[in-house]
């Protein structure tokens, strides 16, 4: 058996519903399953994949994934939107749990 990846990464299921994908009835049936980026179209492997968390549109469950360019850029547009639209920020120092989480996972996907 191979050792086991120290790479592969999943969004935190709390974070999953901040983080805005594309329409699923735009998508090709490769980016609806996983096999290719949700946003950017390329071809995942196991080593490159970001699990984006189960989804479920009108009763269909899919599984989207993504690489980890495509997914910093969702992550980082997710948290520069957040404090706009929530109602536990107060304020550039006083952010919510949401917000920092979402930081810290851009933090985490820079590296
Ligand atoms: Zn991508
Ligand atoms: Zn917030």
């Amino acid at each position: 058996m191979p050792a086991p990846t120290t790479h592969l990464m999943a969004i935190p299921a709390a974070l999953v519903p901040h983080i805005v994908l594309p329409r699923l009835e735009l998508l090709s049936e490769a980016r609806t399953r996983g096999a290719e980026c949700v946003w950017g179209g390329e071809r995942l492997t196991i080593e490159t994949a970001i699990d984006l968390g189960k989804h479920t549109d009108d009763g269909f469950n899919w599984f989207p994934r993504a690489c980890r360019r495509c997914t910093k850029a969702a992550v980082r547009a997710a948290r520069d939107a957040h404090p706009g639209r929530c109602t536990e920020c107060r304020g550039p120092a006083d952010l919510c749990d949401a917000r920092c989480a979402l930081h810290d996972l851009l933090l985490e996907l820079r590296r």
